[in-house]
């Protein structure tokens, strides 16, 4: 495999332009360039969008449960992943594997009641009948593991397979190795697509971007001027939440991705306050809390259906205070670090959409809803074909699912 990808002459065409510069799209496109592709990035502002906002656990079967089989299949088929990807991402970007804040140290899963207990205990068949470890704790054993848990918690499961990252170290990471590989990330957004024969040919930006190399900033003064084309052989749809309202894409493909809001907050803590991530179920809903190398524990998230509204609330926030104080009393006493709003790319049946649209050319790789972290090395590998024994995964995701009768929705408006 060569070791950079070779950028083409301005101007000139690459193998693959990527729409979108969050988890998904610079994994395919880090993915690519490693394989020697030339590849080219679209984003305003990459590494903005939910990937800033993500926890990042990378934990299938506590965060997806078995009601959900096979977006549990992908997530445990991405998880077997991410030792190789997290590796190979450093390795590329410069930096050691802790610069990642990659671990994994496992989930606990905790249970305040008798009801909780039983669900702990279905939860626990469903993994070990997976093969997968985990271990059913006493509350006095959930607390030695974590001795800041609340003295209410009467038992849990220990997830030991799970891990977890930094998101925003991950996508600082992929920015890190395409400028290393020569890559060209294009600060605007895509307004439109170039066709040809009824192909996809590349993608019209909005004037004001110019390519510059990955992670420079506004990418200005690199000498051509936004508004420009970006020619590739294949185009990838990456814009996460926004990927069901891009400007230019025939409605027929438009592929049917909602934006699901999360808030989430960071506080901060001179001593680390847990060792492995937390979750609970705690006044019917759920929370998690996640431990960062530096101290940091992030609490999250909440889930609601208000279109493009990123704005943080006071409601929003207290939610999360009042179950994480459940699970950890002493979070109260920790400095507020950072609050944000980010919003999940839902679909209709919470499986992504990877693989070839209905238009030559056009390929997605969007839909990740709660689990695009995870579901990032998966997504990479579905794309670029690294595996041969993907056919069944790949299906499960394949964007086609939905065009039959989205296309005939399309033409039945138009007779109408
Ligand atoms: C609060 C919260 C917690 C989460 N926790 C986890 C977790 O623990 N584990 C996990 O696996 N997942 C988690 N997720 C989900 C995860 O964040 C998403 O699935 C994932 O980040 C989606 O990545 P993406 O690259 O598709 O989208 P994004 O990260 O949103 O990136 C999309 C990019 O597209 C760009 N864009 C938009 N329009 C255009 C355009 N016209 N032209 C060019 N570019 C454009 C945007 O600027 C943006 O940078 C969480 C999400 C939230 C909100």
């Amino acid at each position: 495999m060569p070791h950079s990808a070779v950028p083409p002459a301005p101007g000139g065409t690459h193998d693959l332009v990527v729409v979108g510069g969050g988890v998904a799209g610079l994994a395919v496109a880090w993915r690519a360039a490693r394989r020697g592709l030339r590849v080219a990035v679209a984003d305003p502002s990459p590494g903005s969008g939910a990937s800033h906002a993500a926890a990042g656990m990378l934990a299938p079967v506590s965060e997806v449960t078995y009601t959900e089989e096979p977006l549990l299949r992908l997530g445990l088929a991405s998880l077997e992943r991410w030792p190789a990807f997290a590796a190979e991402l450093a390795a590329d970007s410069g930096r050691d594997l802790a610069a990642l804040d990659y671990r994994t140290d496992g989930t606990l899963e905790v249970a305040f009641d008798s009801d909780d207990l039983a669900a702990l205990d279905e939860l626990a068949g469903f993994i070990g009948a997976l093969g997968l470890p985990a271990e059913r704790l006493t509350g006095r054993e959930c607390r030695r593991l974590e001795p800041m848990l609340a003295p209410a918690v009467r038992g849990g499961l220990l997830a030991r397979g799970d891990a977890w990252v930094d998101p925003r170290r991950v996508t600082a990471a992929l920015l890190a190795a395409l400028e290393r590989r020569g890559v060209a990330v294009v600060r605007a957004r895509m307004t439109g697509l170039e066709t040809s024969g009824g192909a996809v040919t590349g993608v019209r930006l909005a004037p004001g971007g110019a390519p510059g190399p990955a992670g420079s900033g506004s990418g200005r003064g690199t000498g051509r001027e936004g508004g420009a084309v970006l020619r590739g052989d294949r185009v990838v749809l990456a814009a996460g939440a926004w990927s069901g309202t891009l400007d230019g894409l025939p409605p027929e493909v438009l592929p049917p991705v909602r934006p699901v809001k999360g808030q989430i907050m960071r506080l901060r803590s001179p001593e680390p306050v847990l060792s492995r991530c937390v979750r609970a179920c705690v006044h019917g809903g759920r929370v998690y809390l996640v431990p960062r190398g530096d101290g940091e524990l992030v609490l999250g998230a909440t889930q609601e259906e208000l279109g493009f509204d990123t704005r943080v609330t006071a409601g929003g926030l207290w939610e999360l205070l009042r179950d994480a104080r459940e699970l950890v009393p002493g979070v109260a006493e920790l400095e507020v670090a950072d609050v944000t709003a980010g919003l999940r790319p839902g679909t209709p049946d919470n499986l992504p959409l990877v693989g070839p649209s209905a238009l030559p050319g056009l390929v997605l790789a969007t839909g990740h809803h709660r689990g695009g972290v995870l579901l990032a090395p998966l997504t990479a590998d579905l794309l670029l074909g690294e595996d041969g024994g993907l056919a069944e995964l790949a299906e499960l995701c394949s964007p086609l699912r939905f065009q039959d009768h989205r296309f005939q929705d399309h033409r039945f408006q138009e007779q109408r």
